[in-house]
């Protein structure tokens, strides 16, 4: 169905509600719209849409189902909406209105005004957080010895930082200006003087979106019962922006959750290192020390909360570790509102090859489930997909780098599933 068939009145009752709470207030037959993507996208859509449905069907049988709504963005938007018009206001309003959508990849349009689809979508809709689950499916080849031991979701703030588009090239005008105007403080303390040809770029960061990512994130652990969660930050260089991304997260785990936290120094002094089982471990780590700590001691981390750009790397580092991007979920949350979508892109060379990995957008797809409250279904589709892996029926990209396995296409891998159900 397309986007101009669908603002029925009667639709009401299977629009997602939310309580007060920011919880999903789910009908049985929830009408959820999703964006195929560019490239391989309508490949690994076709193969996640197959498998969502049989699990839906397996866990509720006739009682639950989707209804799905197919809505445009990227290179088909262009072709129905014309090619200034990407993302057309009617593909917003619907991810507005039904709240929690699913989306493939998408080809960011050259010269068509927009830096990249995806952070318009998060930027306009003002998905805050994106949240990656990372844990490992046994039988995916993975770079590291140990990577069972990685288990962590990381909540990356979505909005600003070095992502918020400002920013000049050098020897222009407004690069010029605004640095003469820096200079000219600087110099007044005796700071830094930069030359006046050099390429600028600014990096806000607020409390306000400092403090919702973080009560996000451990919100999220609560709910979750997981032990901690680390504000990782890069404050012992840039101290107003990072530390005070420290300062701030550290602020609402006092005020806010003030009952259920402790900081790692109060774990040690107050309680002689033994965690309370009623309370969540607030810790702080330096953005660099933290690769090194995801890959030597992984099982110290549970919930990890950090600015934009940290978030970016750390996430498909994290990724890697455990087989991959091919095979990682993700999410964009906000207030009333959730973006589920593959963590790669489009891989054009690919395209409608039949061939890719569908694992991240049909991982996103459980994550999804579980956003819903549809558990019986999340775990369907993660028990027949851990048995299709070890069976070693793969795509191309787990099958080149597994012995014995049998190289199957995206759609056969979606079917392998759907028949491990
Ligand atoms: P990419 O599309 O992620 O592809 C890079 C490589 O990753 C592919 O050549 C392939 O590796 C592997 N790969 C990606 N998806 C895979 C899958 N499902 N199964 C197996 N292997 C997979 O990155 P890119 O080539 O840099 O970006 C292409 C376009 O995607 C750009 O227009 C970019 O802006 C866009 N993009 C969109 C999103 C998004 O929508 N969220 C995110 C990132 C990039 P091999 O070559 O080794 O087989």
């Amino acid at each position: 169905m397309k986007n101009a068939e669908y603002s029925d009145a009667d639709d009401a009752a299977n629009t997602i509600r939310w309580d007060d709470n920011q919880r999903p207030v789910v009908s049985d037959f929830p009408i959820i719209p999703f964006i195929e993507g560019d490239g391989i996208g309508p490949d690994i859509w076709k193969a996640t849409q197959s498998v969502l449905d049989a699990a839906v069907q397996k866990a509720f049988r006739e009682k639950r189902r989707i209804s799905w709504r197919e809505i445009l963005a990227g290179e088909k938007a262009q072709e129905h909406y014309g090619v200034k018009n990407p993302l057309p206001k009617e593909t917003l309003s619907a991810i507005s209105r039904y709240g929690v959508a699913i989306k493939g990849p998408l080809t960011t349009p050259v010269g068509g005004g927009f830096r990249s689809l995806n952070v318009a979508l998060r930027q306009i809709l003002d998905l805050y957080a994106c949240v990656r689950p990372v844990c490992y499916l046994e039988g995916v080849p993975a770079p590291v010895t140990h990577p069972e031991r990685v288990d962590v979701v990381i909540f990356r703030e979505n909005t600003e930082d070095v992502y918020a588009g400002l920013e000049w090239p050098a020897g222009s005008s407004e690069a010029r200006e605004i640095l003469t105007s820096v200079n000219a403080k600087s110099e007044a303390v005796g700071g830094t003087v930069v030359s006046l040809e050099s390429a600028v770029g600014i990096k806000p960061m607020s409390k306000a979106n400092t403090d919702r990512l973080v009560t996000k994130a451990i919100q999220y652990a609560l709910d979750h019962h997981l032990g901690s969660v680390t504000l990782v930050h890069k404050g012992n260089i840039m101290k107003y922006t990072e530390g005070a991304f420290r300062d701030w997260g550290y602020g609402v785990a006092r005020e806010e959750f003030g009952d259920v936290t402790l900081t790692e120094a109060d774990l040690y002094e107050k309680h002689g290192g033994h965690q309370p089982d009623d309370r969540i471990v607030i810790k702080d780590r330096i953005a660099d020390a933290m690769f090194q700590q995801l890959l030597l001691r992984p099982e110290e981390y549970d919930v990890i909360a950090t600015p934009n750009l940290n978030g970016d790397y750390l996430s498909d580092a994290a990724a890697a570790q455990v087989g991959g991007l091919g095979m990682a979920p993700g999410a964009n949350i906000g207030d009333r509102r959730a973006l589920f979508e593959a963590t790669h892109g489009t891989a054009p060379k690919y395209a409608g090859q039949d061939k890719v990995n569908p694992g991240s957008l049909i991982l996103s797809g459980v994550e999804m489930f579980r956003f819903l409250g549809w558990d019986e279904a999340a775990e369907t589709v993660m028990s027949a997909l851990k048995k299709t892996i070890s069976q070693g029926t793969v795509t191309y990209d787990l099958a080149r780098q597994m012995e014995g396995a049998t190289e199957v296409r995206c759609s056969e891998f979606g079917a392998a599933i759907v028949g491990n159900l």
